[in-house]
């Protein structure tokens, strides 16, 4: 454990439920180096677990938070009787944060923020950005979880639930502590990132003593002056989305938008059930175009989607030519185990689908090739991700890592993973460039 180590102090209402809240808050706490105070004086913050469930109890909880915020003043509420914000900000104006029973993942953030927990290498089991899986420079930041939509062919509302957003207090702080620990790019992911915050309405957290919404441009912004790479995946073409582009064109976060378009036939999304105005995208795709000429547009397709005609997939085609999208996966239709979708007709025979799936690749192959080839020339920004005696590998800000091309740089094996470097792009073939280190 670390010397010095922040204190908290806990204040436990309601049922053993609650109990158990607290008893989380609090490994959670105690596995970052918390020590737990028993009074008020020797704690740094004090959490006060709240109970909503009788008149009584509400009434015994704001006498508990009216206490900790008279004898201590740093004061975390959380509980059930956190779902009425509005009456304890309205006696207790200066609470550091309030939120609802389970969310303690808030709790712990709240507590983080008003005494941060402090990092001992030679002790600690854990360091302060968390484990990871990926490379040092890159890390992917999960924004919230579950989804509200509906597709057909998707079960992944039952599997995680609806979306549940986390507070954006806690999201930043995390993408700062990855930012410390040496990442250089952030890959923004969830089910649904446009729609982050809507489930919490999209309400305002403390981050650096100032208030910042849980809402998807105010995430992107604030990410964005971080100063790394900041990659948004898993974004739908809703028209809040416009915002965020203009913050591509200033070079704040990467001119990069991963949309999951499925289909762009109109009869197919209807059977997806996903929004379908194929024509009113392509608009918004040449606008956003207009604004960042350099945006790329990663998608992912469905082939032999049940009912799905020939005229569907011409149509397909030629969105993918038309919208230009510079990146695509393509998947087969599957019929996944109690999915809507399952009872639908006219099912696509796997010959078909297979022809069409090749198909697919074939013209995004062709819209990707054309795209590169525009770049040849350019002075472009690259990312390091390996290197060996044959050169560098990287990618550019059109590339997302595993799933997009790559940027080869013949012969410098000078160069580290996580490099950013400038480069002239010499070749371009149908996925990737290479390009001279400048
Ligand atoms: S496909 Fe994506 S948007 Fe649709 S329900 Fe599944 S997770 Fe949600």
């Amino acid at each position: 454990m670390s010397t010095n180590a922040p204190s908290v102090g806990i204040v436990s209402l309601g049922c053993p439920k609650a109990l158990v809240d607290s008893e989380r808050i609090l490994t959670k706490l105690r596995a970052q180096g918390y020590t737990v105070s028993p009074d008020y004086d020797g704690a740094d913050v004090v959490i006060v677990n709240t109970c909503g469930f009788l008149d009584s109890a509400k009434a015994e909880s704001l006498e508990a938070i009216g206490e900790a915020v008279a004898e201590n003043g740093r004061v975390v509420v959380t509980g059930c009787m956190g779902v009425e914000e509005d009456r304890i900000r309205s006696e207790f104006p200066d609470v550091l944060s309030v939120t609802g029973p389970h969310q303690y993942e808030a709790v712990v953030g709240a507590v983080n923020e008003a005494a941060p927990p402090k990092h001992d290498p030679f002790v600690d089991l854990v360091p302060p950005e968390g484990l990871r899986l990926t490379p040092r420079h890159y890390a992917y930041l999960k924004i919230s979880e579950g989804c509200n939509n509906r597709c057909s062919f998707c079960i992944i509302p039952h599997l995680r639930g609806d979306l549940a957003s986390r507070p954006i207090n806690r999201v930043l702080l995390e993408a700062e502590k990855l930012a410390n620990a040496g990442v250089k790019e952030l890959l923004v992911i969830s089910q649904d990132t446009s729609a982050y915050g809507v489930d919490l309405k999209y309400q305002e957290s403390d981050f650096r003593g100032r208030a910042v919404k849980t809402r998807f441009f105010d995430l992107a912004r604030e990410l964005g002056d971080l100063g790394i790479w900041i990659r948004l995946h898993y974004v739908y073409p809703y028209p809040h989305v416009d915002q965020v582009i203009p913050l591509m064109a200033d070079g704040k976060i990467l001119p990069y938008l991963d949309i999951p378009f499925q289909h762009a036939s109109p009869p197919v999304l209807k059977a997806m059930r996903r929004p379908a105005h194929a024509e009113k995208t392509l608009e918004r795709i040449r606008r956003w175009r207009e604004i960042c000429p350099d945006l790329a547009i990663r998608s992912t397709f469905i082939v032999g989607f049940p009912g799905e005609t020939e005229e569907d997939f011409e149509t397909l085609l030629d969105f993918i030519e038309d919208a230009d999208i510079d990146r695509v996966g393509c998947f087969r239709y599957e019929p996944v185990a109690g999915a809507k979708s399952n009872d639908l007709p006219n099912p696509v025979p796997d010959d078909v689908t297979e022809e069409r799936w090749a198909a697919l690749m074939e013209t995004a192959q062709a819209v990707s090739a054309a795209r590169l080839k525009t770049k040849v020339g350019r002075e472009i920004d690259v990312i390091i991700d390996s290197v060996d005696s044959d050169g560098a590998t990287g990618r550019s800000v059109w590339d997302a890592p595993e799933i997009d091309g790559s940027v080869f740089l013949p012969h410098e094996d000078d160069l580290s993973p996580g490099d950013i470097v400038r480069a002239r792009v010499a070749k371009a073939t149908e996925y990737d460039l290479e390009a001279d280190l400048i």
